[in-house]
Parts: structure tokens; C-alpha cells; sequence
């Protein structure tokens, strides 16, 4: 419809330019009175969005006024940890909009340009602060033509408002600044070559945005939208988040590209991606829906053979996601790759970085949208929440793929959980950046604990809970911690979580289990089930448990929900066995697991055999080989009273039989049977 947009162009033109002019005769007349300006400051926000991008102003300020209702609501949520605040701008706003304006020429380890931020007041204040790290340079900070007066120490940025603001206003400021960042963490800001070729590229995850650009740094607040401008050298391409809008060039002395990205979805800070050299360009897309969504990938030159004959992967992973845990999170914009060159991947936003397109690593990252860049984890503590589930939707897709290797991946996966005995889920320490990406713990333990709640509720349930996180309102494109997966998990489930948290986020180590059994008749099985754990912050992992009987020629598979250590199970598998397998399937974190088959008594032998003794809540009665079709079981106290009887039919001479105590006093007791031709045995018995 190009005739509507030119008309609406026209008028938004021609209203833009009698606003500029109807303010500045205002402003002259009034002399600029503090709240009108703001006002007017606000309407001419608006109109610059329009121009920028049609129709967007509307949207802007309207989503900026839900946000504030949104992350009030979350505002109990926000306790940083001590030392991570220090790391974060003050939290007095809320960002609704940033505009990067970055010049960049790979060749030269620099960045400079103008970062204008707009933002609503959370309370009454007259100062703001910005994160950006002190070696790098602020210029000047300004509000439409005035400058602000500032300081930049201890890596923040004080911003002296010209006047104060209150609660949910909105305002902006613009950053003028340059510098060499100093790279942190893996490498949030790092120029190097590809077959001698200059690139710059970042991976600002976890703290180091701020060493490269002002902004909030922290895990509480994302921006609602962002425009970046990237000036860099002709002969380069700059690449960022969400879509390319233009290309504009310009031969001001050197010529030059600038690239115009527009992103208009929630985003955290750190992943607000720059990439810039020589990138060939291919675009793919994959229909999810009725959406045909764009795939778009830029690599290096040397590399395009390798990612243009490897990208088929990561469209049949998007599927697969879409439809497993809903729609892809960027749906009205695109999905792409970029090349660089860190020992892996990084999942910015709508467009990962990745050192090659590895399927199982290109898995990894698409999984991120919906699992770190969709909901973010709220604090470094719970970054298992991004990288556990992209490892475990790698996994799923991987297992989708390749069947057949499966179990052997995971049983890998777990011996490396395992070769340490201690450490948890949990991260302890978020000072230190190897602790919170730890691969075995945050990567394949938090995985393996997803693997493990799937086998707890069922793949099914674990799906619909993990759709129900996906599109839970307090967290989606917003921040979780573990305790809202918890929230969503247990009411979607209707499965408390408690005792399952505690042991395999919170508690280190991991269970063996030692299991002894012994088949009763030609068609049950007696299980005991011991445990010993690694580390003492878990006395007892309660789990279930598959099982795998079998013979030369039969099998059954049981599950046994273990909730105390020695709980004893009385199963029907229909077959004699010879061999048990725990967890055949490597669902579980377990290691050093022992099975023993007890024979209980040799055949053809008489047996009677009481247990627990010490007896509780109940005592189980055992018989074997009684040359009887029934039994009398009479169980006397100390003073000789009846406290049971009861007839019981014998199959080819076995019994099992469990009796109910819990009434029954403490004290001593005694078990008689009879036969039918009138044979007695008696058993002592304790009760605790
Ligand atoms: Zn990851």
C-alpha cells in the first residue's frame, strides 16, 4: 500500500515540523516552563519514534505505561545480592528506550558515539546513574541542545536532571563518549582477524555491557525497544540485534556504511550484541505457523560453504521449539547467526553469535531465545535457568535426531556430573564468572535436573509446565528465578517441589543406590532400596526410580518411588529374573549404583520371614515353601491378648503379606501361623 504510507508520511512530516515550530515559539514565550516542557518533550519523543519508524511512537508510550504496572508488580522481586548491586546502576528508572549511535572500525580496538536513553521515573529523583566503565571516556551529557553536568567515577555514570522528576515520568538523556574497552568475562568487547581480516565483535554476558557502553548493567530491568546505528568503514558490515532497517553510505572523507537495526521486543543489556568486518550475507526462512520467518546468517567469507551447508539444522531445531514450548519469542521480527570468532556461542537476541554452525551448539543458542533472552534468569545465582534448559532442549533435539545414541550421551553427561562429588545447581559464588558457567554444574547438572522433573512428572506435564513458564505474565519477557519456575511448575503439575529443589538446586552431590532383591515365586520380586549420597548436604535424594528385571528372553521395566532409605517394594514382573539395571535410561544423577540378588532361602526349604524388625506403621509377613494352600497368622502382645488374626491363601506355598501396626503398642510381640495340617512356627517381634 504505497500510496497510504506516502499520505501518512506527508502528514507526519508536515506534523513533526509545525510541532518543532509550535514549540519553539511556545518555549520562547513561557520561557520554558518546567512541567509543559516536559510534555511537549514527551510528544516530540513520540513524533521522533514516528519518523524513525512509523506508527511506532503509539506503541512506545503506551507499552512503556504498561511496563511501569508490570515492574512495579515484580519490584518485590529485585533483591540483588549485595555485591552484584554494587556491580548495577541505582535502580531509580526504568528504561524504556535506547538509541545507539556507534562508530566502529574493526582495525581499531575503539568504539565512540552517542547512547541516548529514555527512561520513566520509579520514584522522586533528580539524579540518574548509568553503568560504564571508568577507563572509557564521557564526552559530554546532554537533553535535547543543554548539556547536564555529571561525573564518571567507580565505573557510574551521575547524571544532575535539570529538574526533578516524579514517579513514572518520562525523560532521556544522550551519552557522548569513546574509549578502548577493557574486555571482561569472555570477552565482552574484542577486536581480532580471520584470515588477516579485521573484526570486532562482543559477548557482554554477565557483567560486561557497561564495559563498553552506558547502560543499565543489571538483571532487573529490560529496555522495551532499541534502535543502533552502526558506522563502520564500507568495506565492512555491521551486525546487532533484531532487524536491518538501512543501509545508508556516505563519503564524508572515508566512505562508510551505516546500518540502521530496529528491535522491538524486551532485552536485557548484556544482549545488545556489535559485530563488524567483512560478513557475506545469506538468508534463509522457516514457516512456523502462518508466519515465514526470516533466518538470516552472516559469516566470515572463508566460512560460507560450512554455515550455507549447515543451516538446514537449526531451522528443523526452530521447529521443533516453536512447537514444543510455543512461539518462537520474536516472531514478528527474525532469527539469525552471525560468525565470531569465541570458542562457542552467545545468544543475543534474535540473532546468535557462534564460532561455527555446530547443530548441537546452533540447538543451544536457538533454545536460548526462549530460555535466557524470553525470560532471563533474575539473578546470577539461577543462570541454570538459561543454560540448563538450552542444554536440555540441545539434548532433546539431538536425542530427536539421533535416537539411538541417546542413552550413551546422557550416561556421559552423568558421569562428568558425577566425577565430582560435590557441587550444586545453585551457583555460589557470582563473583567469579568460571563458578556461574560452570559446564558441569550450571550446564549439564541443571540439564540433567530438568531430565530428571521430567522423569518425576512425566514428559508430558513437564511440557505443559514448561509452556505455562513460557507464557506466565510475571516472568515472560521478563526475569525468573528458580522460585517462579517453582510457582509455575507446582500449580501447573499440581506437584510439590519442595523436598526436589532443596536436594538438586540447593544440595551438592548426588545418590548411589544400592539394591538388593529376591524373587518370591515364579512372578514377584522383593526390592530393598539403600542409598548413600556423595556430599552431607543431602542425607537421602527422594526419587523414583526405574528398575529393569530380565532374563535371557523376558524383561519388565518398574518404577519405585523411593522416599526412605531401606523402603522395601513388592513388585509383579510375570517372570523369574536373573538381572536388575538401575536406571536403564540414564534419567537420574546417580553414580556407583550395585544391585544384589539375595536368594532367601534355598529351594524347596521352609521359610518364614518377618520385616522391618523393629516394626512400625506396619510389619510384612514373607512365606515360602509352605506345604499349605492357607495360613493362620495370630500375633499376640506380651500379656498374651490377640491383637490380629487373620487367614491368608498361599499360592504353591508363598504368601506375602503386609499387616497395619500403628495402633498397636510399643512393646514386644509375637507372630504365630498354623497350617492347615495344623504346623506351627513362631517369630518375635519389636515394636518400636
Ligand atoms: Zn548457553
Amino acid at each position: 500500500m504505497p500510496n497510504i504510507f506516502f499520505v501518512k508520511f506527508i502528514l507526519v512530516f508536515i506534523g513533526f515540523y509545525g510541532l518543532i515550530l509550535f514549540l519553539n515559539l511556545y518555549i520562547l514565550m513561557n520561557k520554558i516552563l518546567p512541567n509543559t516542557f516536559r510534555q511537549c518533550f514527551l510528544f516530540v519523543a513520540s513524533f521522533l519514534s514516528v519518523i524513525s519508524g512509523f506508527s511506532q511512537s503509539n506503541d512506545l508510550y503506551c507499552k512503556q505505561v504498561d511496563d511501569i504496572a508490570r515492574l512495579e508488580m515484580r519490584a518485590a522481586e529485585r533483591k540483588m545480592m549485595a555485591q552484584y548491586l554494587k556491580k548495577t546502576a541505582a535502580d531509580l528508572i526504568d528504561v524504556v528506550y535506547y538509541r545507539c549511535d556507534w562508530n566502529i572500525d574493526p582495525a581499531v580496538a575503539q568504539i565512540s558515539g552517542t547512547v541516548t536513553s529514555y527512561f520513566t521515573a520509579k520514584s522522586t529523583i533528580n539524579q540518574i546513574t548509568f553503568d560504564l566503565k571508568s577507563n572509557m571516556v564521557v564526552d559530554k551529557v546532554f537533553q535535547g541542545g543543554w548539556e547536564l553536568s555529571f561525573t564518571h567515577v567507580d565505573d557510574k555514570i551521575t547524571i544532575n536532571l535539570p529538574e526533578t522528576l516524579r514517579p513514572t515520568m518520562l525523560d532521556s538523556v544522550t551519552i557522548k563518549y569513546s574509549g578502548t574497552p577493557i574486555s571482561s568475562g569472555f570477552g565482552s568487547f574484542v577486536k581480532t582477524t580471520h584470515e588477516g581480516v579485521p573484526v570486532i565483535w562482543t559477548l557482554s554476558e554477565p557483567y560486561g555491557a557497561m564495559d563498553w557502553w552506558p547502560c543499565k548493567n543489571g538483571l532487573d530491568d529490560k529496555v522495551d525497544s532499541i534502535d543502533i546505528y552502526i558506522t563502520c568503514p564500507k568495506a565492512y558490515k555491521g551486525i546487532s540485534n533484531g532487524i536491518r532497517q538501512s543501509e545508508t553510505f556516505s563519503t564524508n572523507g572515508t566512505e562508510t556504511r551505516t546500518t540502521h537495526w530496529k528491535h522491538r521486543y524486551p532485552m536485557v543489556s548484556y544482549l545488545v550484541c556489535l559485530a563488524v568486518t567483512n560478513y557475506v550475507e545469506f538468508n534463509d526462512s522457516v514457516k512456523l505457523g502462518n508466519k515465514q520467518l526470516p533466518m538470516q546468517t552472516f559469516c566470515y567469507p572463508e566460512s560460507y560453504d560450512l554455515f550455507r551447508n549447515n543451516t538446514q539444522s537449526t531451522l528443523d531445531a526452530m521447529l521443533l521449539f516453536h512447537y514444543t514450548f510455543g512461539d518462537y519469542p520474536f516472531i514478528k521480527e527474525k532469527y539469525g547467526h552471525t560468525q565470531f570468532s569465541w570458542g562457542g556461542g552467545e545468544e543475543h537476541q534474535t540473532n546468535s553469535f557462534v564460532i561455527n554452525p555446530g547443530e548441537s551448539l546452533c540447538a543451544h543458542e536457538l533454545a536460548h531465545q526462549w530460555f535466557g533472552d524470553k525470560i532471563t534468569c533474575g539473578s546470577w545465582v539461577d543462570i541454570w535457568l538459561n543454560e540448563g534448559f538450552a542444554t536440555h532442549l540441545a539434548s532433546m533435539f539431538m536425542e530427536n535426531k539421533y535416537p539411538d545414541s541417546a542413552t550413551v550421551w546422557r550416561k556421559n553427561e552423568i558421569n562428568r556430573i558425577t566425577d565430582d562429588p560435590t557441587g550444586s545447581v545453585k551457583v555460589d559464588d557470582t563473583t567469579n564468572v568460571n563458578r556461574i558457567f560452570s559446564y558441569r554444574l550450571s550446564y549439564l547438572k541443571g540439564s540433567h535436573l530438568l531430565y530428571m522433573l521430567r522423569f518425576k512428572l512425566g514428559t508430558e506435564m513437564f511440557l505443559k509446565a514448561a509452556r505455562a513458564y513460557q507464557n506466565d505474565e510475571d516472568v515472560a519477557h521478563g526475569f525468573a528465578k528458580t522460585a517462579d519456575l517453582k510457582r509455575v511448575f507446582e500449580k501447573t503439575s499440581g506437584v510439590a517441589l519442595d523436598s526436589f529443589l532443596r536436594q538438586w538446586y540447593e544440595g551438592q552431590g548426588h545418590p548411589s543406590y544400592d539394591v538388593q532383591w529376591s524373587q518370591i515365586g515364579n512372578t514377584t520380586v522383593r526390592i530393598q532400596m539403600n542409598q548413600t549420597t556423595s556430599h552431607s548436604s543431602v542425607p537421602f535424594f527422594e526419587m523414583p526410580v526405574a528398575l529393569k528385571f530380565k532374563n535371557g528372553s523376558q524383561e519388565k521395566t518398574i518404577v519405585v518411588d523411593c522416599k526412605t532409605n531401606g523402603q522395601v517394594f513388592t513388585e509383579q514382573i510375570g517372570f523369574i529374573a536373573d538381572t536388575v539395571l538401575i536406571d536403564p535410561e540414564f534419567w537420574l544423577i546417580s553414580r556407583n549404583n550395585k544391585s544384589t540378588k539375595q536368594d532367601l532361602v534355598a529351594p524347596n526349604t521352609l521359610n518364614l520371614l518377618v520385616f522391618p524388625n523393629p516394626f512400625e506403621a506396619s510389619v510384612t509377613v514373607q512365606i515360602q515353601n509352605f506345604n499349605s494352600p492357607f495360613v493362620d497368622v495370630i500375633i499376640y502382645n506380651m500379656v498374651g491378648q490377640t491383637v490380629f488374626a487373620k487367614q491368608y491363601d498361599l499360592y504353591q506355598g508363598h504368601g506375602y503379606f503386609q499387616i497395619p501396626s500403628s495402633t498397636w503398642a510399643s512393646g514386644k510381640y509375637w507372630l504365630k501361623t498354623i497350617n492347615q495340617d495344623g504346623t506351627e512356627n513362631v517369630i518375635s517381634l519389636l515394636k518400636k
